[in-house]
């Protein structure tokens, strides 16, 4: 039986963790499949205030560190069941009860569901280049996606690879402006725009990618070694289908207090309904829903 028990390892998990902890709270932090979430694979960050220019992984470490200094006990289980009202969490490995529950599970990579994604996941599919990048060092590459993640992605690669495609629908990218201006002044990428990738080409490894210049353009195949996706993310939320009400995109709606529809059940993160996901907001989100769950538990 613990006061807290928190699912997701990521930012939100983590600060939650750390605020759990210190408010006196026993807390436990089930991490799942990726410890330290999305920060695992983002090369540096440059926007988490006071850390500096960091590398995604160190300052997910970091994270970690200080809540277990704090006392919050971390598993790397995965829930596989969640039940919102007993405030129960099922893993492979056993069954946790708790007072409160802080739900942080974030978000994970949309697939584009076109033909050879599947097929040739690990064998030149990737969704992500700072885990995967050097397997094609000197070679060309394709990335799909026009947000932040498929910039920072591109500009990852070209300090690897010898091109870098970029392929989006539409005609300008949705990232910010800093990452842009990077894409922009590096020599080796292509940006491919108004574009609709069609299939990811290869037999056992990735040998190009087709795709057609929208609306109605002949379908064109692109020679290239690995594809990466950086379509967007959907929210892990499968685990609450059917418990609880989730917006039209699949979110869990929490307030600003992060306290959701079920009593002791808050959401921090990515997970949650709201306007910008980000490092800071998530650890924002994490600290709320920790002190809220501490203020319920006194309640
Ligand atoms: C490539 C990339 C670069 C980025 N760069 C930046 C940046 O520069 N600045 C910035 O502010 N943001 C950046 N972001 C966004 C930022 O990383 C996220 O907003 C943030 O990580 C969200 O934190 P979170 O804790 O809500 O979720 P996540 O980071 O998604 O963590 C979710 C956690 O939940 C766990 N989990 C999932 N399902 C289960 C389950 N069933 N049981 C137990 N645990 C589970 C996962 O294993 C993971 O530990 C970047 C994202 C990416 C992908």
């Amino acid at each position: 039986m613990y006061d807290v028990v928190i699912v997701g390892g990521g930012p939100a998990g983590c600060a939650a963790g750390l605020y759990a902890a210190r408010a006196g709270l026993r807390t436990l932090v089930l991490t799942g499949g990726e410890p330290g979430g999305q920060l695992g694979i983002a090369e540096t960050v440059e926007n988490y205030p006071g850390a500096g220019a960091r590398g995604g992984p160190e300052l997910a470490a970091d994270m970690r560190r200080d809540a277990e200094q704090a006392g919050a006990e971390f598993r790397n289980e995965r829930a596989a069941e969640v039940c919102l009202r007993e405030r129960q969490v099922k893993t492979g490995q056993g069954a946790y009860r708790s007072g409160t529950l802080i739900y942080a599970a974030g978000a994970s990579p949309r697939a584009l569901g076109i033909p050879g994604e599947e097929a040739l996941r690990g064998r030149g599919v990737s969704w992500c280049a700072a885990c995967d990048g050097a397997f094609f060092k000197g070679k060309d590459v394709a990335v799909v996606g026009g947000g932040s993640s498929a910039v920072s992605e591109a500009l990852t690669l070209s300090r690897l690879c010898r091109r870098v495609y970029l392929l989006h629908r539409r005609d300008t990218l949705r990232a910010e402006r800093r990452l842009t201006e990077q894409l922009e002044s590096a020599g080796n990428i292509t940006f491919l725009r108004n574009v609709q990738t069609e299939a990811i080409l290869g037999a056992k490894a990735v040998t190009g990618i087709a795709y057609r210049e929208l609306p109605e353009g002949p379908q064109r195949e692109l020679p290239c070694a690995g594809v990466f996706i950086a379509a967007g993310r959907k929210p892990n939320t499968e685990l609450l289908r059917g418990q609880i009400a989730l917006d039209a995109g699949g979110y869990l709606p929490a307030d600003e207090t992060t306290r959701t529809a079920v009593s002791g059940v808050f959401a921090a993160g990515d997970v949650r309904t709201k306007a910008v996901r980000q490092v800071v907001t998530a650890a924002a989100d994490g600290a709320v829903a920790a002190l809220m769950a501490a203020r319920f538990l006194e309640e």
